[in-house]
């Protein structure tokens, strides 16, 4: 082995076709590399990828796929996926613009090649148009937003029960009695508070009724909820655990004061809710559940409830007309997702 690694070494003075010469030893290197990055496939697995690996591997070469750089992902590319690059003929340089947008994936990269759109666009587009709710998909995910503010989390995309964002602070706005949930993740809790007093300086008075909630407080809200009205009620009229997007301390539903002392019927009607909807990207939040938007958002017209993403996109999505989905759509995706599995 030494020895190979050393003749390895060398790189550009190795000659393939002399290389060949070696009987089937030129193979054993890769044998061997290819079995520690992937330490559970038996060893006949291994010797049939790379031999197959080894048909296309002067191809490859000859794309500008180095030896180095499949040996790199010898974890985590498929056998399919180099041959994916050589039967497209897709050469290094044209992939990598492509591979270094979070998320691609190396079976549509054809379509990302043809699509002529910038790699964005195309990574979105087609191995990821299906946040769009009007487009078919039947699997599901999990969502890991880290630090994102822009994660979709809904029917589909799931948070873990367990998930919970960290710098969870109390809101300092004034909230109906009834209201428990009043802490949000602290960036978010700055601008509510900066928000609410802004509206307040014209006379308008702003209320929360709910902030972060726990996947547990959901689950028992919703359970009680399904015993009273029944299953079908509940899926109807509330907001599954998981798939709720209160849960990332981000969300928050809004009221008016006006609403709650008679004097208005509904939200949607009072100078609140029409000055949140002109003013509230300004603070960094969106109205999340916009009016005729349910074929993207997969959820009704929601007056009451406006999501924190940041000033920059919050003003992006307005000055756009766009849903936060077509914004994830065209700016990619800053989380990850984890197929969970195929429900279809
Ligand atoms: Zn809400």
């Amino acid at each position: 082995e030494e020895e190979i690694l050393e003749y390895l070494s060398l790189d550009e003075k190795i000659d393939l076709e002399k290389w060949n010469e070696y009987s089937n030893s030129h193979h054993y290197y890769d044998y061997e590399l290819y079995q520690r990055a992937n330490t559970e496939l038996t060893e006949m697995t291994v010797i049939k990828n790379v031999d197959r690996l080894y048909e296309i591997y002067e191809e490859l070469v000859n794309l500008g796929y180095s030896r180095d750089y499949c040996r790199k992902h010898y974890s985590d590319y498929r056998i399919e996926d180099f041959e994916v690059f050589a039967k497209n003929q897709i050469d290094y340089d044209t992939a990598k613009q492509y591979l270094k947008v979070n998320g691609a994936v190396i079976d549509d990269l054809p379509q990302y090649v043809n699509s002529g759109s910038s790699a964005i666009k195309a990574v979105m587009k087609y191995s990821y148009g299906f946040i769009d709710s009007s487009v078919d998909c039947s699997d599901i995910y999990q969502i890991d937003p880290e630090d994102s503010l822009t994660a979709i989390v809904k029917d589909r995309f799931v948070l873990s029960k367990n998930y919970k964002p960290e710098n969870l602070v109390k809101v300092d706005v004034s909230r109906t009695e009834d209201c428990t949930n009043y802490k949000l993740v602290e960036e978010a809790a700055i601008a509510l508070e900066d928000m609410v007093s802004d509206a307040k300086e014209k006379d308008l008075e702003i209320v929360l009724t709910s902030g972060y909630e726990s996947y547990s407080y959901q689950k028992k809200q919703y359970d009680e909820y399904a015993n009273i009205y029944g299953t079908w009620a509940a899926s109807v009229y509330l907001i599954e655990p998981g798939i709720n997007e209160h849960q990332l301390g981000t969300c928050v539903d809004l009221e008016s004061q006006k609403v709650l002392d008679g004097e208005e019927l509904v939200f949607e009607d009072t100078n609140e809710y029409a000055w949140l909807v002109k003013h509230a990207y300004e603070y960094g939040f969106i109205l999340r559940y916009p009016e005729n938007q349910e074929d993207v958002t997969g959820t009704a017209y929601k007056p009451c409830h406006f999501r924190y993403v940041g000033k920059e996109a919050a003003k992006e999505i307005k000055e756009n007309g766009w849903t936060l989905e077509e914004y994830v759509l065209a700016h990619g995706l800053d989380y990850s997702m984890k197929k969970l599995e195929d429900a279809g």
